[in-house]
């Protein structure tokens, strides 16, 4: 399954959560907002990213287009 990641970064609080749980799919850049490093992932620890963020700043769509976290 790939994952597709969508950050809405006026909601990101920059604790950094995401960028802990999936260092590969996510960082905070120098602005303290999250960036997703890729778009899409087939890592499931997009998901639990996701589903951790404190703000509910982060979606992930499977490839279907429904959103799975
Ligand atoms: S977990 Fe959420 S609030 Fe925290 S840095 Fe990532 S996107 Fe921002």
């Amino acid at each position: 399954m790939t994952y597709r990641i969508v950050i809405d970064g006026s909601l990101c609080s920059g604790f950094g959560t995401c960028a802990e749980l999936a260092p590969d799919q996510f960082e905070v850049g120098p602005d303290g907002i999250a960036l997703a490093r890729v778009g899409e992932s087939d890592d499931p620890a997009v998901l639990d990213a996701a589903a951790q963020c404190p703000m509910g700043a982060i979606a992930v769509f499977d490839e279907a287009g429904e959103q799975a976290a």
